[in-house]
């Protein structure tokens, strides 16, 4: 089956904690015109919001971005709003094609993320709920190794922040769970309410004069040919002429662009958020009002929000499905980690699709033979941060050229071959090796 599927999207769609909680009253108009630009964006989550800030900053604000339904309406309007430290779960599986040196700048580049939101937010005066706490969480010793390690990192990245091991009983002071051996309390990381931070964004970017289009699905791209130096990328209502491109679809890319679309495979990640909670009870969950993950191959990962609930979110570990009752899924993991919620309420239960490539790794670059084509995808489950650090680079490399975006474009991206017809089988037989290679990376 088509892993995107109107009876999947119709189950994942549901109203979720974004949609409820949307404080900008946006809407942009569809196309229905020819029009020119100098570049033509096609996706309105992050990627494309944010590559198109970051070029918009540069002064280059000829910029359109087309939108198949509405902005947010990817990933970026259905995550867990964790922001995280890094760039890739594992920064290691690129170092064969770095080297120690690129290594070195993919850390220092992996280390921007939070700043650059909270200084968006800043700039532009988003109303985002950005939070600062956050707590990578360790089930046994063997995770409590791992994440000594990740401290000391973390550390040489960002010495400024408050960044403590905990570990026995000390680990409460960050959690109301007694199921963790040990924790990371990194101040520098936290969460945000991804769909106001994206809508926020994307008024700054009109605000620059760049135009923004929903309810645009793109239905093809006609490339530059020698005779003809621009891209033409049509709807069915109208067309761009543009002379750079960037796709930013990530798991809602389909088929349209074969060249990308192989090198990625949607696997699926769900949510509940609870009734609002009293504070007292906020308070023994997370007296940190914090967002959290623990740090197997594949996480659960939670957040207390403004409005007191807690948003819990995972995945499935090994075999790929959507579970028939999304509430029902994630109570069960939710009272693993905090068994006194039993009576509290799921007001909302929603998922989506997540765009993993080979790596784990982000992937940006230009198509083949295409220099003015460029893309971005593959987050792998890990955007909301990663997606900010990415597209700074991306638009470097869309402009004026840099050094690091030489460097990230030049991971090569594995083809995932059978990707269409056997999905589940592939994405089961990877976190089954996950799973199974976590013993040795000490994730599990
Ligand atoms: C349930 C869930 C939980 C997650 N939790 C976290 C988390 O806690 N932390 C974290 O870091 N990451 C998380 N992620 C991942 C993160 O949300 C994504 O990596 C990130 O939002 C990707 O942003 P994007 O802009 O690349 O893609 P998207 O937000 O998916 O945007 C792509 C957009 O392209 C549009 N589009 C597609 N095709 C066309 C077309 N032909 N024409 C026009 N538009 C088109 C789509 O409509 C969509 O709006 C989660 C993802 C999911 C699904």
């Amino acid at each position: 089956m088509n892993a995107l599927s109107p009876a999947v999207m119709n189950k994942l769609d549901a109203l979720n904690y974004y949609t409820v909680t949307k404080k900008y009253d946006l809407a942009f108009p569809r196309l229905t015109a020819d029009v020119e630009a100098d570049v033509v964006v096609i996706g309105g989550g992050f990627s494309g919001i944010n590559t198109a800030l970051e070029l918009a900053e540069k002064g280059i604000t000829d910029v359109v971005v087309l939108e198949g339904r509405h902005l947010g309406y990817g990933g970026t309007g259905r995550n867990g709003g964790q922001v995280m430290a890094g760039i890739g779960h594992d920064l290691n599986a690129v170092r064969k094609h770095v080297g120690p040196e690129g290594l070195e700048t993919l850390f220092k580049i992996a280390g921007l993320g939070a700043g650059i939101i909270r200084d968006r937010i800043a700039r532009y005066g988003i109303d985002a709920d950005f939070r600062q706490g956050y707590g990578y969480l360790a089930y046994n010793d063997r995770q409590v190794k791992t994440l000594r390690g990740w401290a000391e990192e973390f550390r040489a990245v960002e010495p400024d922040v408050e960044i403590e091991l905990l570990t026995g009983k000390a680990v409460q002071s960050i959690i109301g769970s007694e199921v963790y051996a040990g924790a990371i309390k990194h101040m520098g990381g936290g969460h945000v309410n991804s769909l106001n931070l994206l809508l926020g964004e994307a008024q700054a970017l009109v605000s620059h004069g760049a135009r923004i289009f929903e309810n645009s699905p793109v239905i093809s791209v006609e490339y530059a040919t020698p005779g003809q130096d621009r891209i033409t990328v049509r709807t069915n209502a109208g067309s761009v002429r543009a002379s750079k491109l960037l796709w930013a679809c990530d798991s809602f890319l389909n088929r349209l662009e074969p060249a990308i679309a192989s090198k990625t495979i949607n696997t699926f990640a769900f949510q509940i958020a609870t009734e609002p909670l009293s504070d007292a009870l906020i308070e023994r969950i997370s007296p940190i009002r914090g967002a959290y993950s623990d740090i197997r191959p594949v996480i659960d990962y939670f957040r207390v929000t403004n409005e007191n609930r807690l948003l819990y979110g995972s995945a499935t570990r090994m075999l790929d499905y959507i579970p028939e009752d999304l509430a029902a899924w994630n109570r069960e993991l939710m009272l693993k980690t905090f068994p006194y919620l039993a009576d509290v309420k799921i007001d909302l239960a929603w998922g989506g699709p997540m765009a993993c490539s080979a790596n784990l790794f982000p992937q940006i670059g230009t198509l083949p033979d295409r220099p003015n084509a460029f893309y971005v995808q593959g987050y792998s489950g890990f955007g909301v941060t990663p997606s900010h650090i990415v597209c700074k680079v991306l638009a470097e490399g869309m402009s004026e050229g840099s050094a690091r975006y030489d460097l990230m474009a030049s991971i090569p991206h594995v083809s995932i071959v059978g990707k269409d017809v056997a999905r589940a089988g592939i994405t089961s037989a990877a976190k089954t090796w996950h799973q199974l290679s976590g013993y040795f990376n000490g994730r599990r």
